[in-house]
């Protein structure tokens, strides 16, 4: 392998913004991959796909709380910091972003990013003001590295759709990216919250992925959503997943239900989340 430089790490927006003002001069393109931490191969697809178009790569690693409800996971989300600076090394990233919390939300921060519509369906209707804060971060995140691309997974759709729609309605000059889903072989989409589940739960999962699939394949043979969410809800629960928050097939674009295919063939998207034990999983595939 030929030797790689070593990653940069900034704790600063002044030593980012410095970074990338250096590139940028040079004539090089920046791309900005913003993650919790806790990395495994999906976001590691992520970097690869951000090396893939050429010149810089930021990751940008912050566990934001403003984007976790009070009763869910924050405290013992994973963090890692020295395993996940090792792995984006072992990457080819340029360069690792970790602001602190204090200075992404000093004293009197008091504005958020609401995204209305987009928002107020499937994770919103259960994470109330969980996307004004991926929405929020996500604007300060781009706003302060000022990348040309900000790439996101497809393994969590309602954001990217909630990000491209903020991002195009604040006018915010960056190109945004999708990488799709990375799965295990046995369908499970790869997610750091994965790591909280027990050997049985782990063997029940990839039902989601099955469940999800079967009613994409279903509406692509002409069936209507309604039958088959109903049998995937069935199969869901007798798979141990309790509670179902929902099982949804979508316009891809407006994520507004949809009761089948339409003549037009406008593309849809089936989107589902669901407990396991303590684990909530999200999941979603195309379907035409
Ligand atoms: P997170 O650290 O969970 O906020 O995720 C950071 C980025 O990685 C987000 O854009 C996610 O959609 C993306 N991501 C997480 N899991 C996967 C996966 N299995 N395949 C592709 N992208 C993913």
């Amino acid at each position: 392998m030929p030797a790689r430089r070593p990653i940069a790490r900034f704790e600063t927006v002044q030593a980012v913004r410095g970074a990338v003002a250096s590139w940028r001069a040079r004539g090089e393109g920046v791309v900005l991959v913003p993650t919790m931490g806790a990395l495994h191969a999906g976001h590691l697809a992520l970097m690869e796909e951000a090396r893939r178009r050429g010149g810089r790569v930021v990751a940008s690693l912050f566990v934001n709380p403003t984007q976790f409800g009070p009763n869910e996971d924050f405290s013992r989300y994973p963090r890692d910091v020295a395993a996940d600076v090792g792995l984006l090394e072992g990457a080819g990233v340029d360069a690792v972003y970790l602001p602190t919390t204090q200075a992404m939300y000093g004293p009197g921060f008091s504005t958020s990013v609401a995204v209305a519509g987009l928002t107020e369906g499937l994770c919103g209707a259960f994470r109330p003001g969980h996307f004004a804060g991926v929405a929020t971060v996500v604007t300060k995140l781009v706003n302060r590295v000022g990348p040309d691309v900000a790439l996101f997974g497809e393994k969590d759709f309602q954001q990217l759709q909630v990000i491209r729609r903020a991002i195009r309605d604040l006018d915010i000059p960056v190109e945004i990216g999708a990488v799709p889903t990375l799965r295990e072989a046995d369908g499970l989409a790869l997610s750091s919250r994965n790591r909280y589940l027990g050997e049985d739960e782990r063997r029940a999962a990839p039902e989601l992925h099955r469940v999800l699939s079967r009613v994409a394949d279903g509406l692509r043979a002409g069936g209507l959503a309604a039958p088959l969410v109903a049998q995937g809800l069935a199969d869901l629960t007798a798979a141990g997943f309790a509670p179902v928050q929902y099982l949804a097939v979508c316009d891809a674009g407006t994520l507004r239900p949809v009761a089948a295919r339409d003549p037009e063939g406008r593309p849809l998207r089936v989107l589902a989340a669901a407990y396991l034990g303590r684990t909530r999983l999200i999941d979603n595939v195309p379907a035409g």
